[in-house]
């Protein structure tokens, strides 16, 4: 119990405190606010449940780094508790002879976990300061040709060191206050632990207990008086963002679904992102969300591979400059510089393969692709700033619809031999296969497409293609920044398949599929498209395809990003390949966690960012390091980047699609 002026005292910090927090908090939301868009805030009572449940659980941290994740669940788990601890230790302060939650049976129960709760979150806190601290686990660092804010560097150890300190500091003395308390009271068995300290005071004078437990308050309760002013500057304040983020930002029908720009707007002068207040309001809150984890830059297959790229160093570079330049954003003035000068090089944003596995992988429900992807936009759309050899792409996409510049008349060479009616042939077709530029110019893949007519064939599937008149989806030119080239070749897709009318869409190509799927929807086009895996497998389960099975080769799965991570498609192919009679052996990183071909966010059009080795070189050799005869594959872009990778390296494993792995498994 406080005297009269320390209550005084107290409230008089608290209310400081509070304060000097509502101005910081009124300043960031300032600044969130400078994004565009706004939050939709008729999406949180549909989300409440969910989100409350996904933070209690924390479901998002467990999904990698099990020995990390368990330490900060013993420190979260603990913080939660101790919400009740603090009003509990607030109220015995100052008012006199009051037990929170009472002397019954439930606070029997809230001291126990009160308790047990204090040393989880002191385990969990030491055991996360000494990876930090003495391990130095490498996956906390980022390679120093990385783009990193001046401050960062040292700032990212010095925000952990006083968060850690503070952590320690509040619950130590907490634990310690319980402990004088039961020297002088003669023990509880409820609170194991702090009776175990309070051994060590046995004997002491009633002073001394009473001086130590009053000291113990003032410096658990204190420190959070201290703390909370500075909090919004440290990432603790994910505590709070993270569930916001998850409770606001935006849910698209595909994680990878980029938002359209309206080109018909003529008072629009901004496309794409050049500076932070170029970004959406949950874009500007990632930054303060971000936990500097670097899980992101782990799972980048970019930054795996030497590259400049760290779509954690981009989150982490958005704090310290809106920390930095927080008064002035806050005021409406525009940022003193673009985010190529303080977020991220143009080399890495040139890097991204668009694959998602940062986005995927965050804790926080942070987005760093799309801030990419937006500065793409910028650079592409405003300052014609992008690699000579997505020209040549892009002229093949406006030219002949197809980045590889074959035209449009030769769109059906691949089919000579085969049995393939187009839309004219067969107006009213049960699938309409979306051939796909690649399976209808590239001569590997071609092979794909030849395959895929064949099973069509043989399970007497009534389908058509569009021919000549199918067009490029766009998708290369959306991810490379060209978002008006996308824009066009999306409307002119659009015309052409509502005039048809699919009953389903099927292809091989799974870019083709995330666009005309998820990204169509923009532009009036709302199909129902499904992967050539699907229908085979739906074909082997009504019996309409019967295979031999007597295949025995060993065949590894590589998941193409737009087909499992993108589009939750990862159980098919590999369910046909085991009907197929093959021998499935799973990489380390496969189904959402699987590793880009290399080809991705446009990628497959120019050369690679200087790195130490190839992304495609990369995943080859995890594919290899499974000792199968085959990688099978179920993407365009990837057959032909591993194929690719496959000659240099002068491996045996043959690289296949398992359209053509079902065909040599045909009765
Ligand atoms: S989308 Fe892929 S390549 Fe791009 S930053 Fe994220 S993880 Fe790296
Ligand atoms: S963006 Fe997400 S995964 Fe990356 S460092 Fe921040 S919290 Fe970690």
């Amino acid at each position: 119990m406080l005297t009269t002026p320390e209550k005084i005292v107290f409230a008089l910090l608290a209310l400081i405190t509070l304060y000097a927090a509502y101005l910081t908090a009124k300043r960031i939301i300032a600044v969130i606010s400078r994004g565009h868009g706004k939050p939709d805030w008729s999406q949180v009572p549909k989300r409440l449940l969910e989100v409350t449940g996904q933070t209690l659980v924390l479901t998002p941290v467990w999904r990698a780094r099990p020995i990390a994740s368990l330490l900060h669940a013993f420190v979260a788990w603990g913080f939660f508790f101790y919400i009740l601890v603090n009003i509990g230790d607030l109220l015995e302060g100052y008012i006199a002879d009051f037990s929170f939650m009472g002397t019954g049976r439930l606070g029997d129960y809230y001291r126990l976990f009160a308790d047990l709760f204090s040393v989880s979150v002191l385990v969990g806190m030491a055991g996360l300061m000494v990876r930090r601290f003495i391990l130095k686990d490498p996956s906390l660092k980022t390679r120093d040709s990385t783009l990193l804010h001046p401050k960062a560097a040292q700032g990212k150890a010095r925000d952990s060191l006083i968060v850690g300190i503070f952590v320690l500091t509040h619950v130590g003395f907490r634990l310690l206050g319980e402990s004088f308390h039961l020297a002088m009271e003669g023990g509880d068995r409820w609170q194991p632990f702090a009776n175990a300290v309070s051994g060590a005071w046995l004997g002491g004078s009633e002073p001394v207990l009473t001086f130590g437990a009053h000291f113990s308050w003032w410096i658990a309760l204190g420190v959070i008086m201290a703390f909370i002013p500075y909090l919004a500057y440290t990432k603790h304040i994910h505590l709070l963002m993270a569930p916001i983020n998850f409770l606001l930002t935006p849910r698209y029908n595909s994680p990878g679904e980029l938002e359209a720009l309206d080109f018909e707007d003529e008072s629009i002068e901004q496309f794409g992102a050049t500076r932070l207040e170029d970004l959406s309001w949950y874009q500007i809150m990632d930054a303060y969300a971000c936990i500097m984890c670097n899980r992101c830059q782990d799972a980048c297959p970019a930054y795996n591979t030497g590259k400049v790229l760290s779509p954690a160093a981009l989150e982490i570079n958005k704090r310290y400059f809106i920390n930095q330049e927080m008064k002035a954003l806050a005021s409406g003035e525009e940022s003193s510089q673009t985010l190529l000068e303080f977020a991220i090089s143009e080399e890495a944003v040139m890097a991204c393969t668009a694959c998602g596995a940062c986005t995927d992988i965050c804790p926080v429900g942070n987005d760093p692709m799309r801030d990419i992807m937006d500065i793409r936009r910028s650079m592409v759309l405003m300052e014609n700033n992008f690699p000579e050899q997505w020209q040549n792409a892009f002229r093949g996409m406006e030219r002949t619809t197809n980045p590889w510049g074959v035209p449009s008349a030769e769109r059906m060479n691949w089919a000579e031999g085969f049995d393939v009616p187009t839309i004219e042939q067969n107006p009213e077709p049960d699938v309409l296969w979306w051939v796909g530029c690649a399976p209808a110019t590239d001569n590997r893949a071609q092979k794909t497409a030849q395959a895929f007519a064949q099973i069509l064939a043989r399970a007497g599937v009534n389908y058509a293609v569009l021919g000549k008149n199918e067009q490029c989806t766009g998708d290369s030119a959306r991810r490379a920044g060209n978002e008006y080239l996308f824009y066009e070749l999306a409307l002119a897709n659009v015309e052409i398949l509502n005039e048809v009318a699919p009953k389903r869409i099927v292809t091989t190509c799974p870019h083709c599929l995330h666009t005309l799927k998820n990204e169509y929807q923009a532009f009036g086009g709302d199909y129902q498209v499904i992967h050539h895996s699907e229908l085979i497998e739906e074909l082997m389960k009504d019996g309409s395809l019967k295979l031999s099975a007597e295949q025995t080769a060993s065949v590894t799965f590589h998941d193409p990003c737009y087909l499992g991570r993108q589009n939750n498609i990862i159980e098919e192919p590999r369910d046909i390949l085991q009907s197929s009679g093959a021998q499935l052996v799973e990489m380390a990183l496969s189904g959402e966690k699987s590793f880009c071909c290399g080809a991705g966010g446009a990628q497959m059009w120019k050369e690679e960012e200087h790195g130490e080795t190839g992304v495609n070189l990369s995943r080859f050799k995890q594919a290899a390091e499974t000792g199968a005869d085959t990688l099978a594959v179920g993407c365009p872009f990837c057959m032909v980047m591993l194929t690719d990778a496959g000659k240099a390296q002068g491996s045996e494993m043959q690289v296949k699609d398992i359209a053509e792995i079902v065909v040599e498994g045909l009765d």
